[in-house]
């Protein structure tokens, strides 16, 4: 830990804020940030160094620049304890990432004071994390040539949507997760960044009926809306006026996160099939030749010729016309906000189907790793989606072919009924978080309690 940044308002309680790194585990702590100054917080955000893209870096300096009751000063992991008791004016909380809650856990107890985890995925995910010292303990019960892994009291979730190394105990990624787990412990409640409606039953199941010993309440708080970012600070590119000049709906978005998940032969298919579905596209295409300057780039003419090379004349030929391929970074927020957009296809990442809610913009799911695949299963369930659960990512013998591909996407973006529930559920998001709406009250509750 090392990057400090203070915002001192005048007024409520002075929370610290301790995000992970990592553009997807960060960003709900911005936007968290922004939404406890709105309700006169005094905020430290307390961040992890080095940040791991240019495009982090880039979205850290935009978001310090647009609030400017920020100021950075630096830290090192030894200062943590010093810097959190000698606060001015005193802490009245810290808000935390599970890793950095099991490291700083220890120190809150000795300081009395109280600690809350924003979580950064979906609720259905979270039992997994929280029962997997249990599960590790007995072999039989997280066997990857099982159908599903079983969970007292809660659906099962298929085998396949289980990242594959909790199948190994001794995988640096499962250890991590297993150790962090006595955090959930410490914590008087877990912030999601979900909304009440949107994961009911697994909410249910776990606050009421408690099927998780001594797991804390699990507060709804979300969706974590996007923070306003000032203009000359967001990324620059031609397609948001192309965007602007296309039909209401007629724009199939597709973006699979942060990095690139996705390899060459997939790329190409997923090209093809754009081009095929018929529908108007934009793409925010991550390759391993994007990857390192993705943010505001410098070297644009080489990399549009690279990328020309891999999507061949056809794709190529729309670019501009009927469809936009960005291999620079895109602002998510604003593309999903223009009524142009039509439909997401996404890999799920728990950020982009909050963003996707807010929008009330219907989401084809196509997950890749991680907590992906739990993810899509809400979006499926809760209706803001449709996921096509045959499609992996292109490696081994899973390449899904370019007409398989624009088939799909004719077909959810013609699905008017989808469209229509993925509104509601936008409607429903706002409801949420404006005043008066659950997850409002929630943060209400927890700053009174403060
Ligand atoms: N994002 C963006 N522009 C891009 C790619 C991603 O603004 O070109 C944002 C996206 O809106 C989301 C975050 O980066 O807020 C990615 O987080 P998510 O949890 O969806 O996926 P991850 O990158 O962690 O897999
Ligand atoms: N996770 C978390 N905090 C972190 C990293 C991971 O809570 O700093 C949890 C979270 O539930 C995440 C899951 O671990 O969705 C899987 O982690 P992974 O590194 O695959 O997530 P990614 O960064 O790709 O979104």
């Amino acid at each position: 830990m090392s990057n400090c940044a203070r915002g001192d308002m005048s007024g409520g309680p002075h929370i610290a804020l301790f995000p992970n790194a990592g553009m997807g585990n960060r960003m709900p702590y911005l936007r968290l940030a922004t939404i406890l100054l709105g309700r006169r917080c005094r905020i430290t955000l307390i961040t992890p160094r080095p940040t791991i893209t240019t495009a982090e870096a880039a979205a850290i300096s935009s978001f310090l620049s647009t609030y400017p009751e920020f100021a950075r000063i630096s830290r090192s992991t030894h200062l943590i304890r010093p810097m959190l008791s000698s606060a001015s004016p005193p802490l009245s909380a810290v808000i935390s990432d599970l890793f950095a809650a099991s490291q700083i856990a220890p120190i809150l107890t000795d300081l009395h004071l109280p600690l809350y985890i924003l979580f950064t995925t979906s609720v259905k995910f979270l039992p997994l994390i929280a029962l997997l010292p249990k599960l590790l303990s007995d072999p039989s019960r997280l066997n990857p040539s099982s159908s599903d892994v079983n969970f007292p009291c809660l659906p099962p979730l298929p085998v396949q949507s289980i990242p594959p190394p909790l199948f190994n105990p001794g995988h640096v990624f499962t250890q991590m997760l297993a150790t962090a787990f006595p955090a959930f412990q410490r914590a008087k409640a877990i912030l999601m960044n979900t909304f009440e409606e949107f994961e009911k039953s697994t909410l249910t199941a776990l606050n009421h009926d408690r099927i998780i010993e001594d797991l804390p309440p699990l507060l709804p708080i979300g969706p974590l809306r996007p923070y306003h970012k000032s203009r000359e600070l967001t990324p620059k590119g031609d397609y948001k006026t192309w965007l602007e000049s296309q039909p209401v709906d007629s724009v199939v978005y597709v973006c699979f996160g942060s990095k690139a998940p996705i390899g060459v032969a997939q790329i190409q298919e997923l090209g093809k099939g754009l081009v095929g579905s018929g529908f108007r596209f934009l793409w925010a295409l991550k390759t391993k030749i994007s990857l390192d300057d993705e943010y505001n780039d410098k070297d644009q003419e080489t990399k549009s010729e690279d990328v020309r090379e891999l999507l061949g004349d056809s794709v190529w030929h729309e670019n501009g016309r009927r469809g936009m391929v960005m291999s620079s970074w895109v602002d998510q927020d604003e593309v999903l906000a223009n009524s142009s957009i039509g439909g997401f296809v996404s890999h799920c990442g728990w950020n982009s189907v909050t963003e996707a809610m807010w929008a009330g913009v219907p989401v084809l799911a196509w997950p890749h790793n991680g907590d992906q695949r739990v993810n899509a299963q809400v979006v499926e369930e809760s209706g803001l989606g449709v996921w096509v659960k045959e499609w992996g990512m292109g490696s081994g013998n899973g390449l899904v072919n370019g007409e398989e591909i624009g088939e799909k996407i004719g077909e959810f973006m013609r699905d008017e009924n989808l469209r229509e529930r993925a509104r509601k559920i936008g409607e429903e998001a706002r409801k949420a978080v404006d005043a008066g709406g659950s997850s409002h009250e929630t943060i209400t509750k927890v700053l009174k309690s403060l």
